[in-house]
């Protein structure tokens, strides 16, 4: 993986992105294309997992916290409920291969949300 991702690089502060939450271990920026009225992205600071296998494999607790930030989200910017999907490799959709949540929130009725 090259490092520093895109998501490190808006931690960082060296491009431009709307960070929602900042714990110990993990952050939350606004999704730049969102597909909800909430779409959020859960990311550990760590870099060391691509995908959410190897982080439920390497640091279960790690996985959790992200869980509670997504509760957090929907909590302050929707009505506290919320999906959450990670895609897992490029055929799933998944772009960035430092592990993320999407989390959406405030979904319209019906919206089916393909990542
Ligand atoms: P993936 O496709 O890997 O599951 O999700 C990557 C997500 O990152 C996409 O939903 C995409 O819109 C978002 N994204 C990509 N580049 C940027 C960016 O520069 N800023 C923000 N805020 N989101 C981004």
């Amino acid at each position: 993986m090259t490092s520093p991702s895109i998501f490190t690089r808006i931690l960082n502060g060296d491009i431009p992105g709307e960070i929602l939450l900042d714990t110990d271990r993990v952050f939350a920026i606004r999704d730049i294309n969102p597909q909800a009225p909430l779409h959020a992205l859960v990311i550990p600071k760590t870099e060391q997992f691509r995908d959410v296998t190897e982080l439920a494999d390497g640091d279960p607790a790690l996985l959790a916290e992200i869980i509670a930030a997504a509760k957090q989200l929907a909590d302050e910017h929707a009505n506290g409920e919320y999906r959450l999907i990670f895609n897992n490799g490029a055929s799933a959709g998944q772009s960035v291969f430092h592990v993320h949540a999407h989390v959406l929130g405030n979904i319209e009725e019906g919206d089916l949300v393909g990542l």
